[in-house]
């Protein structure tokens, strides 16, 4: 089988490395000049751990990468409780550098896959994928779209409903030196959160999330020194721990609505040209690592026609993307809530809501098994 797979980010890698591992010769076309995963951090949980280990991928985030503390949860801002995790729903979590995990994913690809950087994708057709220097790879028995958030294969699939702001964006960085920490989780304000996840060195990968609205130009890390002046320690201290050059900012975005499908004819798409989603629940890698994994495992069967495993593949991994981007959606939009009265109804209720009951919800995603082969 010659399959092309069109982007060089995490569902690209890890669907090229399941499509070699079948045999498939595969061409990955990479935009970028190079492969690269980016400056911050990515919580892993455990649905995407096990799909890299269905892929043969498991080793690429090495079981010393664990969070360090026991407590997890929400707080708020003068450090009082929420909510907390049962340690059951976190044990699984890994938080790893997205630079290492990426370097670590090329290099546990076959001989069978082929990486062209620089190379961007203009459109697909049927089976011909055209480049933007306008030449064309022709007759490809399977197309991946894992393009992301602006997919170009994504029209030829399905009606294409573009990016929607979230409302808010977040800034993201890893601390330059080790910080000290006894608990980690998100801390929610009025339309701010900070979010903290330790790395297994002692370097701490951060967000800051606040709301905006759309267009307005946003600062450096002196705009996060400012907002989240006065909040729990060791909120202040991390940002002081953090270089300013390796801050990245950016806008949340998503799908502006839910695909009617991620299957067509040849043409199949993977990660978040499939289901981009808010990073709410720290899922739209996972999932991607889910689609790799479940696009490998259905096109592995004995005797596996590919056109019916398309199919299997659209109705497995629709439901399930589109109920968790559902869900990190909403989380986000009450996270960000800004008025007074709302926020303080708002921690009352998360309050009142049984910890047990949350940490069944983290159990219940991450609760995933790839189908059998
Ligand atoms: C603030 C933030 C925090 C997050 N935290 C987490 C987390 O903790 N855990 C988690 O699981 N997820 C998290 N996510 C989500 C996660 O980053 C994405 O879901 C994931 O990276 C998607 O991977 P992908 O390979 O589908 O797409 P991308 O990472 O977008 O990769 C797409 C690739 O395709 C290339 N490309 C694009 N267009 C073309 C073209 N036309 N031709 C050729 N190449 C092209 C791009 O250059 C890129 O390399 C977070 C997201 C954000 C914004």
């Amino acid at each position: 089988m010659r399959a092309v797979v069109v982007g060089a980010g995490i569902g690209g890698l890890c669907t090229a490395a399941g499509l070699s591992s079948l045999g498939a010769d595969v061409i990955v076309l990479e935009r970028a000049p190079e492969v690269r995963g980016g400056g911050s951090g990515l919580s892993l949980f455990g649905n995407g751990l096990r799909a890299l280990k269905s892929l043969g991928l498991r080793s690429a985030v090495p079981d010393a990468v664990r969070v360090s503390p026991t407590l997890n949860g929400t707080r708020r801002p003068d450090g009082r409780w929420l909510t907390r995790f049962d340690q059951s729903a976190i044990e699984q979590l890994r938080v790893v550098r997205r630079r290492d995990l990426h370097e670590a994913l090329v290099a546990r690809l076959g001989a069978g896959v082929e990486i062209r950087t620089g190379t961007g994708v203009r459109e697909v057709r049927d089976a011909t994928v055209q480049l933007d220097d306008g030449t064309t790879i022709d007759d490809c028995d399977l197309i991946v779209g894992a393009d992301g958030l602006r997919s170009r294969v994504r029209p030829a699939v399905t009606r294409d409903p573009g990016a929607a702001y979230a409302g808010y964006v977040a800034w993201r960085a890893i601390t330059a030196r080790p910080v000290d920490l006894d608990a980690a989780g998100e801390t929610m304000g009025r339309g701010h959160r900070f979010g903290i996840a330790p790395l297994p060195d002692g370097h701490v990968y951060w967000f800051a999330a606040v709301s905006y609205d759309e267009g307005v130009e946003v600062g450096g890390i002196d705009e996060v020194r400012e907002r989240f002046s006065g909040w729990h320690a060791p909120i202040e201290e991390i940002v002081d721990a953090t270089d300013p050059k390796d801050v990245g900012v950016l806008p949340i975005e998503e799908l502006a609505r839910p695909l009617a499908g991620f299957v067509r004819g040849r043409s199949v798409l993977v990660g978040d040209a499939a289901h981009a989603m808010t990073p709410n629940l720290g899922q739209g890698a996972n999932q991607a690592m889910e689609d790799a994994a479940t696009l490998t495992a259905l096109l592995g069967r004995a005797g596996a026609d590919v056109d019916d495993a398309l199919r299997s593949y659209n109705q497995l991994r629709r439901r399930r993307t589109q109920s968790i981007a559902r869900q990190a959606s909403a989380i986000g939009k009450v996270g960000q809530w800004r008025s007074a009265p709302t926020v303080r109804l708002r921690d009352l209720a998360m309050r009142a809501v049984p910890d047990a009951a949350l940490s069944a919800q983290l159990r219940r995603i991450q609760d995933w098994q790839p189908p059998m082969r």
